[in-house]
């Protein structure tokens, strides 16, 4: 089996309502950069990252044409490994994560799709298929709605059978967080898992103190308190907080998860695929946290990720981002009463519907 193209695309996506985050501010389009990988022999791997916004989105499709293409051509797309770290070493001295690691993680995403596609199998099971049913949370971005749009949008969680619902916080003031937690936390009652969603807003000072506030309303985890580089303040947040944290949507390499992990500055660790070195590198953060006795989770593209949380034995929660796909997709990912399932067809399961998409590409 011989790699024969190498081709991206990328496309300005319109969000169904604007989200907004402490970062980002209100978020009302984001970039999908597909990747198609043909063999010889005429199977069809597919792959994707996204960014927010417009940013990064050119220079990613660049660096698949340009540097990562030629890398693989004419190589065997099932050694994914060896493939991987080809692309790792081409990019070395611009990478090391940023855009070269959205690259590499959307190729990989389409080798490891042909690769299952090859073996006949569900990329869930090829990968360890440890449980099919992955307890799935609904992840709000919503951290400029008013209160009765806070609650009319858990309701509507709610009632599409989540079990599990996470809010943004990081207003301007903690009092204005209090009040939204409080809120939520009244309307689905003391049973439903309630996780709590920064984007890097506090010092860590101001995240130890809203962590030692929030734990009132029985939060299930901090997600990204402060600067995603500060591990030393993590593990203080950790330490004297009153939460455990998640982070990981903003490291983009391994050894940025084994820093994290040894410092004890993470709780679930929360690596996305489309941005950490794909299926590869997920699958190495997870084996990672294992190693610690630590559960795993996931950022974004949950139609990827609910196989990979299927295939591993420490699985937590997988997210279910704002950024859905669902209006492009062949087949959308199943879900019912909380739990989403990954596709049976060899491969991913992730296939785009191109006429769908066409309008919105990009040149
Ligand atoms: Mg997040």
């Amino acid at each position: 089996m011989k790699v024969d193209r190498v081709v991206a695309s990328r496309f300005s996506i319109p969000l169904p309502y604007p989200v907004s985050d402490a970062t980002h501010g209100v978020i009302t389009h984001f970039t999908l950069v597909t990747v198609q990988i043909l063999t010889r022999d005429g199977v069809e791997g597919i792959g994707y990252t996204y960014t927010v916004g417009k940013a990064g989105g050119r220079a990613i499709a660049s660096l698949i044409e340009d540097d990562l293409g030629p890398v693989i051509e004419d190589r065997d797309p099932r050694r994914v490994e060896a493939l991987w770290k080809a692309m790792w070493q081409n990019t070395h001295y611009v990478g090391r994560g940023g855009p070269a690691s959205f690259a590499i993680s959307a190729v990989d995403i389409a080798l490891w799709d042909i690769k299952a596609k090859a073996s006949q199998e569900p990329l869930w099971r090829l990968l360890g298929g440890f449980n099919r049913q992955v307890p799935a949370y609904a992840g709000g971005i919503d951290l400029h709605l008013s209160l009765d749009e806070l609650g009319t949008r858990t309701q509507r969680s709610l009632a599409r059978g989540f079990r599990a619902i996470k809010m943004k916080v990081g207003r301007p003031r903690l009092r204005e967080d209090m009040v939204r937690v409080e809120s939520v936390r009244e309307l689905i009652g003391p049973d439903i898992p309630l996780m709590v969603d920064a984007n890097m807003a506090w010092s860590v000072e101001e995240a130890i103190r809203a962590s030692r506030r929030l734990a009132e309303y029985d939060v299930f985890w901090l997600e990204e308190p402060t600067a995603p580089s500060d591990v030393q303040g993590h593990a203080r947040i950790q330490c004297e907080g009153a939460l455990p944290v998640a982070a990981g949507e903003n490291l983009h390499t391994l050894e940025e998860f084994e820093a994290l992990i040894s410092a004890n500055g993470v709780a679930f660790p929360e690596p996305d695929a489309t941005n950490c070195g794909g299926v590869t590198g997920w699958m190495k953060v997870a084996r990672l946290a294992e190693a610690r006795n630590l559960p795993v989770t996931s950022h974004g593209v949950h139609d990827l990720h609910v196989s990979l949380l299927a295939a591993v034995a420490n699985a937590s929660y997988l997210e279910v981002h704002g950024f859905g796909l669902d209006g492009y997709l062949e087949s959308p990912m199943a879900f019912t009463s909380g739990y989403a399932e990954p596709s049976a067809r060899p491969g991913h399961g992730v296939s785009f519907q191109w006429n769908q998409l066409r309008r919105y590409l990009e040149t």
